[in-house]
């Protein structure tokens, strides 16, 4: 099996309090080319708040971010945080599409608005994107016409839109039906599988066995395991992991 491995963002040392209250201490995560990384946790343990870190949404105390071997937690490359955010996509919980843009317009609103792709271009990717996640006639759909496992699957296409050297998933799946989980962890394991390189905070332990190269468990603002897969489901675990696990699987 090839092990060879190059890092796209590196997180360490990382520390963040909101207010007095730490909520990431010394955290250590470090994201390969090509791989998903699952995070999981409680909740308050502070993924969401890890992700918005990674994202440069959120100022830190101290620690090193590194993305494509460059350190973007520099007061100068903040400076250029809307550069890199467009090389890092994310994926909310609460889909947030435009709601007054067609299906097609949420898709192509940034690439021709941003990076100036020009219209009949976008358009014709945002069509292919849209096969990609598996809802090809709804183009010009409204997205209050569709289901909510559909609203995610077009903000998964226009997160792609951008061409994302890494898509970062924030509990995607948590405020859909059940019935609706599926499809959207199907379009993520097909990404995942083609070689994008995610991180993806959820509950979904099925999506983390199938498509996680490793799995890092937070507990209490700390990295508390950070293990390849197979270990992380199938091996010696701490205490901490463990009592987790159980409560959930
Ligand atoms: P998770 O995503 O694992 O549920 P979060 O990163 O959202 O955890 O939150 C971690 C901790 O930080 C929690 O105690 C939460 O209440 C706190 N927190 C998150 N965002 C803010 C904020 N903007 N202001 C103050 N406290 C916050
Ligand atoms: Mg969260």
């Amino acid at each position: 099996m090839k092990t060879d491995t190059v890092s796209l963002l590196d997180i360490q040392r990382l520390n963040k309090s909101f207010g007095d209250k730490p909520v990431l201490k010394n955290v250590d995560v470090n994201v390969e080319q090509g791989k998903t990384l699952v995070i999981v946790g409680p909740s308050g343990s502070g993924k969401s708040t890890l992700l918005r870190c990674m994202n440069l949404l959120e100022p830190i105390e101290s620690g090193v971010i590194t993305f494509e071997g460059r350190d973007i937690a520099t007061p100068e490359a903040r400076r250029e945080a809307w550069r890199f955010r467009q090389e890092m996509a994310m994926v909310f919980q609460h889909f947030e599409l435009f709601p007054h843009l067609s299906v097609i317009d949420n898709i192509m609103l940034a690439p021709v608005k941003i990076k100036g792709v020009p219209k009949a271009q976008a358009r014709q990717k945002a069509l292919e994107l849209l096969e990609r996640v598996r809802i090809p006639d709804k183009a010009n759909a409204w997205p209050e016409e569709l289901s909510g496992g559909q609203q995610q699957r077009v903000a998964i296409a226009r997160a792609l839109a951008m061409e994302p050297r890494v898509m970062l998933f924030d509990e995607p799946t948590s405020a859909l039906d059940p019935e609706m989980i599926k499809e959207v962890l199907d379009v993520m394991t097909e990404l995942s599988d083609q070689g994008m390189t995610s991180v993806v905070v959820t509950h979904e332990m099925s999506f983390a066995r199938r498509a996680a190269h490793r799995v890092v468990f937070m507990a209490d603002g700390e990295v508390v395991e950070n293990l390849p897969t197979d270990q992380f489901f199938g091996g010696e675990v701490k205490p901490r992991t463990r009592q987790f696990l159980d409560q959930i699987l």
